[in-house]
Formats: structure tokens, C-alpha cells, sequence
């Protein structure tokens, strides 16, 4: 039976260590690390994310500055708050909450923020930095899972890696990342043969999956002691209405053969906003320095 990877639990002792390290940052400098969320619309998932990151600052000392707007709100006026909040030194970083309503282009707004605000690592310049090995900010999912890997012991060196999914939010830089600890790695995608897409799954050491289907992964594809790193957040209905979160691997058939595994909720999704926050506090270093 496999070890479940607990994101949760690791997620509360990363920031048990950033309130402390907050805590020496902001009596030596004075300066409280800010972070500032917009939402435009109001899909409930992203308010419910939004406000989860809101909590998580909060609880470390972070100032924590909300902006709402209504879902017509224009792309222009958007990008008017994004040069505000760029140039506001009160602000080390910037969230703009995707997905972006119908009719607004995100790589336009994204690309506005100042890459020194950008704890997402979303900015070209950003990305562009990661793979020249070179990283400022790495966006918070990536960098969650390569945190959970650390911790667990788990060395990616040598090793072959497997990512199913080629998004510039998580496969990409997962990927890469997963390169830069020196793992071999395989990206598979949509446009993937099927027949190899399940030779890509059966040959991995490790397997990070990150496609947004509910079990997309059979279990038996899984590699007898495998690390499985399951992104995928789908919301199945429920007969009382409220749903439930799984994965994008067929949890219990993956556990009899993987050597750990994530599980979904309390596996990456506590890692991602653990690693917002430590971007956040990097961000108000690096400001502070400049
Ligand atoms: P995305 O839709 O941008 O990308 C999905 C990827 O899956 C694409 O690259 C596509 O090529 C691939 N894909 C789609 N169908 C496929 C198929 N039949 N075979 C192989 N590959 C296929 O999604 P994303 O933003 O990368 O997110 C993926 C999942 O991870 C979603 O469920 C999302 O909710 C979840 N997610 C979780 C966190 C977290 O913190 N836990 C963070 C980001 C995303």
C-alpha cells in the first residue's frame, strides 16, 4: 500500500517556519510583506481559492489587500488597477485570479505585472528565468510539488519522470524543474498517441499528472513503486449537492502499487498556497533590497 504524501500537513510546517521567518523580516525592516488579490467575476471556485489565500496571509502577518470587481469589468480598467498596484511600494505582490472572464486576453493582464511582483511566476520574464535555471519566482504549484518531493526524500536524480499534461501553469515548469533536479523526463499531452501515453504512465518513476479529468489514470498503469504526484482537481456531484474533489488517478487502484502517493483534497492544492506565501515573502525581500 502506498505512503499518502500529506500536503496538508507538510503545507502547516512550511508556515509555521515563514511566520517566524516573517516575523524577524518585519521587525528588522519594518516593512509588512503585502499581497494583493483581484477577482473579476464571481465564480465561486476561484472566490472560494482567492479567499483561502486571503486567510493563509493573514494568519502569517501578511497584509492582505483585496480588489473585487464585477464580471464587466474592461480589460482596460483592469490593467489601469494593475499599473496602480505595480506602482504602489506598499505591494511586494500581485494575484490576478484566473481564469479571467470571457472576452479578457490573461496573458495581456499577466504580462502587465511587474515581474518583481509576480509571486505566481506567470511573466514571461519569470518563466524565461526558470529555464535558464535562473529562478526568481516559480509559479506556486511547481514549486509545491518539488517541496513535497524534497521532504518526502524522494531524489528526482536519475530517475524517469512522467508529466501528463503541457499547461504553462503547472506541466511545463513541472517539468522543467523535474530536469533541473535531473530527472528524465517525458511530457505527454493531449495530442499524445494513446498507446503511448499509457507506455509513458507504465515507465514512470515518478508520474505527475495534471489533465483536469477524473480518473484519467487507471491504476494499473501505475509502476510497481512509483511516486504519483496528482494535480488534477475535479469536483464529482453528490446526492447531498455539495460534491466531492478527486483527482486525476484512480486513487485506490494507484495506492496497491505506487510507493506514495498525493491524495486529493490534502496533497498538492495546501502546497500551492504554501508556496504563494513563501513567494509573497520574497517578493518583499527582493523589494526591500532594491
Ligand atoms: P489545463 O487545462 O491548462 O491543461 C490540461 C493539460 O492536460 C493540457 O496540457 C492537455 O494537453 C492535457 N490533456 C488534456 N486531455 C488529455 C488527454 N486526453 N491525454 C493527455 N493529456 C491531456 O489545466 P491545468 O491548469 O494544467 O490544470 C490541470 C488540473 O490540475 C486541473 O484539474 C486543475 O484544477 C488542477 N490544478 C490544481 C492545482 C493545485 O493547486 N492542486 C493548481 C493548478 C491546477
Amino acid at each position: 500500500m502506498a505512503t499518502e504524501l500529506d500536503g496538508k500537513a507538510l503545507s502547516k510546517k512550511i508556515r509555521a517556519e515563514l511566520a517566524h521567518e516573517a516575523e524577524s523580516f518585519i521587525a528588522s525592516t519594518q516593512v509588512r510583506p503585502c499581497l494583493a488579490t483581484v477577482l473579476v467575476g464571481d465564480d465561486p471556485a476561484s472566490a472560494v481559492y482567492v479567499r483561502s489565500k486571503r486567510r493563509s496571509c493573514e494568519r502569517l502577518g501578511f497584509e492582505s489587500r483585496h480588489f473585487p470587481l464585477p464580471v464587466e469589468t474592461t480589460q482596460q480598467s483592469l490593467l489601469t488597477l494593475v499599473a496602480e498596484l505595480n506602482a504602489d511600494e506598499a505591494v511586494h505582490g500581485i494575484l490576478i485570479q484566473l481564469p479571467l472572464p470571457e472576452g479578457m486576453d490573461s496573458s495581456v493582464v499577466l504580462d502587465a505585472i511587474d515581474p518583481r511582483k509576480d509571486v505566481d511566476g506567470f511573466h514571461p520574464e519569470n518563466v524565461g528565468l526558470l529555464a535558464l535555471k535562473k529562478a526568481r519566482f516559480v509559479s506556486c504549484t511547481p514549486k509545491g510539488i518539488m517541496r513535497l518531493l524534497e521532504e518526502s526524500g524522494v531524489d528526482p536524480k536519475g530517475r524517469r519522470a512522467t508529466v501528463i499534461g503541457r499547461s504553462s501553469i503547472v506541466g511545463l515548469p513541472v517539468a522543467l524543474l523535474l530536469t533541473h533536479a535531473h530527472a528524465s523526463v517525458r511530457i505527454v499531452h493531449s495530442r499524445t498517441r494513446p498507446e503511448d501515453l499509457e507506455a509513458a504512465v507504465r515507465e514512470a518513476e515518478i508520474l505527475v499528472v495534471a489533465v483536469g479529468r477524473p480518473a484519467f489514470v487507471p491504476g494499473e498503469w501505475v509502476r510497481d513503486g512509483a511516486i504519483v504526484i496528482d494535480v488534477g482537481i475535479n469536483r464529482l456531484p453528490t446526492d447531498d449537492g455539495k460534491g466531492r474533489l478527486v483527482g486525476d488517478v484512480d486513487f485506490e487502484g494507484a495506492s496497491e502499487r505506487a510507493a506514495a502517493i498525493t491524495p486529493v483534497p490534502g496533497g498538492v492544492g495546501p502546497m500551492t498556497i504554501a508556496m504563494l506565501m513563501t513567494n509573497t515573502l520574497e517578493a518583499a525581500r527582493l523589494q526591500h533590497a532594491s
